[in-house]
């Protein structure tokens, strides 16, 4: 199933251990080509780029491309490689950075992160889950009812939000509000039955953040912040108090992930 899917490397960080590496963020001229004239300069020098970003919006003059290179092995002078890019007729603009001492180069040249021009954040799983847990340890089985409230307000937001943003009709708008899940990493959604009429609802989710690290380790199903926010996107959608129960679910044993909406 995830074969179909190559992995997203959010850019943030690198480290190299013996490395030489430096992060360039460069503001070029929005037009064709910018980017390979920048490109050419460092694989003529059989320079590596290791990872990197770029945003060229069709209503922008200039354009971003930010990204980490290791020297380590080239003979090149990192100031001459900026003077260079510097003189090209698309260059408006180079930035550079070093590593934080002997540790990680973290990016300290962007901000903020926007997705679908949004402001938005970045939190691991792992950070996730062990707040998930906290609320568990803190609040026992109440934990549920809270995470379940948490995911319908962000639910209804998002439904909201897609609705508004574009023209839509309501098939088309969960669509996207499932499409953006995998976009952003929660899992990846797939619906089995959308029937506007009879208000009846089932996704399936694959790889789901909040079940996957419990894999058959759990007796009961897990989810409750994805669940909440179905009931929430759902209920936004078809404009009916809709809840939402985890039929199947990874953590008890199951394949994947089954959400079924039911009317209050
Ligand atoms: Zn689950």
């Amino acid at each position: 199933m995830t074969n179909k899917y190559y992995r997203k490397d959010i850019f943030c960080s690198a480290y190299a251990k013996d490395g030489a590496l430096f992060q360039f963020a460069i503001k070029l001229r929005n037009i064709p080509g910018a980017l390979a004239e920048v490109a050419r300069i460092f694989s003529s020098r059989g320079i590596n780029i290791l990872h990197g970003f770029h945003t060229a919006p069709p209503d922008r003059e200039d354009a971003i491309w930010g990204f980490f290179v290791d020297l380590k092995g080239s003979e090149e002078d990192v100031d001459s490689l900026v003077k260079e890019v510097e003189e090209l007729n698309v260059t408006l603009e180079v930035k550079l950075a070093r590593p934080i001492d002997n540790g990680p180069i973290v990016d300290q040249l962007h901000f903020p992160i926007m997705v679908s021009g949004e402001r938005s954040i970045i939190m691991n799983i792992k950070t996730v889950i062990e707040t998930f847990n906290r609320l568990y340890e803190r609040f026992g089985s109440g934990a549920g009812f809270i995470l379940y409230e948490m995911g319908k307000a962000a639910g209804e937001n998002e439904a909201r939000s897609v609705s508004e943003k574009y023209d839509l009709d309501k098939p088309t708008v969960l669509k996207v509000i499932l499409a953006e899940r995998s976009a952003k990493g929660w899992g990846i959604p797939e619906i089995e039955k959308f029937d506007e009429e009879a208000i009846e609802a089932s996704i399936v989710v694959h790889e789901l953040f909040e079940c996957t690290p419990f894999q058959g380790k759990n007796k009961e199903a897990k989810s409750q912040f994805f669940r909440g926010y179905l009931a929430g996107a759902l209920s936004q959608l078809l404009n009916r108090r809709l809840t939402v129960v985890e039929s199947e679910c990874v953590a008890k044993g199951d394949r994947t992930c089954r959400f079924i909406s039911k009317i209050y």
